[in-house]
């Protein structure tokens, strides 16, 4: 019997398609309702509506498709009033923009401290699992830092292909 090398992976961060993603879901929005108490600022209607379409999967999306889903049901919300809300969830770390996709993309960390991210992104599904590697960010901050550069805001997007989609042969 061939021994197979145990492979650390971490099968959270790209959940399988067909996962259970209303908890993924009411999970994040109950963490966003929990930072936002503690920093006593406020979930209002429209950053809630707005933060739970960016969860409605693990693909990001885009300002646009936010507002067009919003107002399907004949709503006349206005294109700033998205970009507001967007504004407020990025501030206070619930999502992510992903600059390559002009997308957002919910935290996978609410709650945690963190001004760096690093992205994997598929190029089949689209799905983007967010890394939550110290080490990772110790040593790109680090060699930024020996450059004398001071880092504002730090997300680093990497595409490919994840373990449920297969690299084109
Ligand atoms: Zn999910
Ligand atoms: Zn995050
Ligand atoms: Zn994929």
């Amino acid at each position: 019997m061939a021994t197979r090398t145990h492979k650390h992976t971490d099968t959270h961060a790209f959940p399988k398609p067909g996962h259970n993603h209303d908890r993924c879901t009411a999970d994040a929005l109950k963490k966003a309702a929990a930072v936002c108490a503690q920093r006593k600022t406020r979930l209002t209607d429209i950053r809630r509506e707005v933060l739970e379409l960016v969860w409605k999967s693990h693909v990001p999306v885009g300002a646009y498709d936010i507002l067009s889903q919003l107002n399907s049901g004949g709503g006349r919300t206005a294109p700033m009033a998205v970009y507001r809300a967007l504004e407020f969830l990025l501030e206070n770390g619930l999502v992510h923009r992903l600059a390559s996709l002009n997308a957002f993309i919910g935290c996978a960390h609410i709650g945690k401290d963190h001004h760096a991210a690093q992205f994997l992104i598929c190029r089949v599904c689209e799905t983007a699992a967010e890394l939550d590697s110290a080490p990772l960010t110790r040593a790109l901050t680090q060699a930024v830092a020996e450059r004398g550069f001071t880092i504002d805001s730090q997300i680093v997007e990497i595409s490919g292909f994840c373990p449920h989609c297969s690299p084109p042969t």
